[in-house]
């Protein structure tokens, strides 16, 4: 990644702040930083960062910007609050690690926090033979990754679920549910106890980086200095990464997935989904009954117009000719039309989409189903058109950028706000910051 030029609109910020350095760099003193970590996004990623930091470093002094007017407004509040036991990523993945250590410090944080959530188990259910091999293949990899995982024909399938049909299932125990948006509500808590600031209805416009660090505004014309930026923008992240001058190399292209509440929850106990199609890093649509009871239908995978994109009549004009002009885009269309061509029709019919759940759950009927807010997906996309399938993070000089956190992100938010933590202190530590444990009087 390489430096952006300087902007014009920011160069005057660091005048009559800063110290001239030896040997002609610029060097701010420490009080000249608004902050010493800024993050961008307060969504589950962006706030567990910011957790981390000051449980990791306490003192230092964190920003985090957010756009909306509380956190939690995108992907982190429009999920299917499922927390994963990691039984699909491949082993060695930053998924699969972070997925496997993730769920059970998440539910060890919300039974510290009094948060909502539940171990409930799931089925992953085979309703056709071709999918026996790839179930079996689940097994094996649950296996390695030490989960608990017992196979089932269809009359244990019943026991759990009496109203699902399979050939055959897998129950996999650790699986979960969760208020992801109170998780990301109580980080935010946390972050301001220690001292920390989360300033919401804060959209960054411009990012500045210079020799000592980056300089952001926010869309209200605040400036924010920090020695280390660290992006977190979710469906925006390329943005934000081409906004500091550097190549993200991939493009976000979002992907909606609808939702339907189900009106009888009783013809679901719990988590019940489909094998997953393993071209795809999406999960299929699935049967969850959340932590408050309610079953909820879904996700399917369509393109969004928009970045926001939440309904089909949300069309962002300048949003969506970034994504069609992506090469990446033209590629996916072309290896996956028929399978998208299939998830478009299910998305535009009820019935079509009814039929489709009913090979999981036969006595489904469309009046059961009513239509419940949908999530968009950030996806990263290279230019060849794949989909890039594990947690993708970046540097660049005084900037962590997070490119790519799909599910099971939120599950695993807790080691991945770790990981970026320790990315920007070290970052933070190359402008000649130390930690403030060990630098008395400057813990704010
Ligand atoms: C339909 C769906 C189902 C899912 N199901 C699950 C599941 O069951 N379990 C699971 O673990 N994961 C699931 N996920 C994935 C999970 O929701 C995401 O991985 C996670 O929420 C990503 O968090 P984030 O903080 O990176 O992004 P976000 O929550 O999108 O947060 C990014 C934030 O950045 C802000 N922002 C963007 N640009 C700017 C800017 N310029 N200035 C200031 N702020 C900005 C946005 O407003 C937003 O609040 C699902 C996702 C979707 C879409």
């Amino acid at each position: 990644m390489r430096e952006a030029p300087p902007r014009r609109g920011l160069s005057r910020l660091s005048v009559g702040q800063c110290t001239i350095g030896v040997g002609g760099g610029v060097m701010m003193t420490h009080a000249a930083y608004d902050c010493d970590v800024l993050v961008i996004g307060g969504g589950i990623v962006g706030l567990s960062t910011a957790y981390a930091l000051q449980r990791s470093a306490p003192g230092t002094r964190v920003t985090v910007l957010e756009k909306e007017d509380g956190p939690a407004r995108h992907q982190t509040g429009r999920n299917s609050g499922v927390i994963h036991s990691g039984i699909y990523y491949r082993p060695g993945s930053l998924k699969a690690r972070y997925a496997l250590r993730g769920s059970a410090e998440l539910a060890d944080f919300c039974a510290e926090h009094a948060i909502a959530h539940a171990t409930t188990g799931k089925l992953i259910v085979a309703t056709e033979r071709s999918e026996l091999p790839r179930l079996h293949g689940l097994v094996q990899r649950g296996r390695e990754h030490g989960l608990p995982v017992r196979e089932l024909g269809p009359a244990q399938i019943a026991e759990y679920e009496p109203e699902v049909r399979g050939l055959a299932a897998i129950r996999v125990g650790t699986t979960g549910v969760c208020d992801f948006t109170a998780v990301a509500g109580r980080f935010a808590a946390e972050v301001t106890a220690a001292g920390g600031i989360v300033r919401y209805g804060a959209e960054v416009t411009s990012v500045d980086r210079r020799p000592w660090g980056v300089a952001v505004r926010t869309a209200d014309d605040t400036v924010v200095r920090a020695r280390v930026l660290v992006n977190c923008a979710g469906l925006h992240s390329d943005r934000v990464a081409r906004l500091a001058g550097d190549d993200p190399g991939v493009r976000i292209v979002p992907f909606r997935g609808e939702y339907f509440a189900l009106t009888r929850p009783e013809l679901v106990r719990g988590l019940v989904y489909p094998v997953p199609d393993p071209a795809f890093p999406f999960l299929g649509v699935h049967l969850t009954r959340g932590f408050d009871g309610s079953v909820h239908v879904g996700p399917n995978a369509v393109p969004a117009l928009a970045r926001e994109g939440y309904t089909w009549p949300r069309v962002r004009p300048a949003e969506l000719l970034s994504t069609l002009s992506w090469p990446g885009t033209w590629q996916i269309a072309r290896r996956h039309w028929r399978y998208g061509a299939g998830e478009v029709h299910r998305s535009l019919s009820r019935s079509a989409f009814t039929r489709a759940v009913q090979r999981l759950l036969p006595d489904v009927t469309e009046d059961d189903l009513r239509p419940s807010p949908a999530g968009v997906r950030a996806q990263a996309v290279l230019k060849d058109g794949t989909l890039v399938d594990d947690f993708l993070i970046r540097e660049a000089p005084h900037t962590v950028h997070v490119l790519n956190a799909p599910s099971p992100a939120a599950t695993a938010c807790l080691p991945i706000g770790r990981e970026v933590a320790r990315l920007a202190l070290r970052r933070a530590q190359g402008t000649g910051w130390k930690p403030p444990a060990v630098e008395s009087g400057h813990c704010v």
